[in-house]
């Protein structure tokens, strides 16, 4: 049994995130989505917020399970058994920074493997940032993020506040 980790910030989950999550469901026999802390990002929502969208977005999906780790990846990595990082890979400029990590990632638990998966084209464009700018200023996000949460992303990024801690 091998399982796909798939890691992130999901400030919030987009649908570009969901065709990589259920993609690498057809690949492994288990996925697990870790929602980790990065410490370059001040994220707007909590961790609890961030972990109830992923989980109403992959309720379908019976592979699939989401979790919270405070811990490095190549640590949580090694309490998975079998397993391998997912990442998507949207531009050249995803690239510099996923080819560093999965480099790092291997430094510190050797075992650690990372495949990358080519986003589909029609989410190229689409990150976590976009869907909060366009959503707080009013803008429709109803094409960047799965439809079980439209409803409660909306009335969230209205309200257009910074969840204070860095997680
Ligand atoms: P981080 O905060 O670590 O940058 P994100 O939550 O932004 O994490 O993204 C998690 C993963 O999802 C990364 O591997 C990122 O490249 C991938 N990803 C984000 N948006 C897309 C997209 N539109 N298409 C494909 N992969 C994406």
């Amino acid at each position: 049994m091998i399982t796909g980790i798939c890691p992130g910030s999901f400030d919030p989950v987009t649908l570009g995130h969901l065709d990589i999550i259920n993609r690498a469901a057809k690949i492994f026999d288990n996925v697990c989505v870790v929602v980790m802390v990065n410490l370059n990002k001040r994220c707007f929502f909590t961790v609890d917020e961030r972990i109830d969208f992923i989980r109403r977005s992959v309720a379908g999906i019976p592979n699939v399970s989401v979790v919270h780790s405070d811990k490095l990846l190549a640590e949580f990595s090694k309490s998975m058994g079998d397993c391998v990082l997912v990442k998507g890979l949207r531009a050249i400029s995803d690239f510099e920074i996923e080819f560093q990590m999965a480099l790092i990632n291997r430094k510190l638990n050797p075992k650690l493997e990372t495949v990358f998966l080519p986003t589909s084209e029609e989410y190229l464009y689409l990150s976590s940032s976009l869907v909060k700018e366009v959503g707080s200023l009013g803008g429709d996000i109803s094409g960047f993020v799965p439809r079980e949460i439209l409803g409660d992303l909306n009335s969230r990024l209205k309200g257009g506040k910074y969840h204070g801690k860095r997680d």
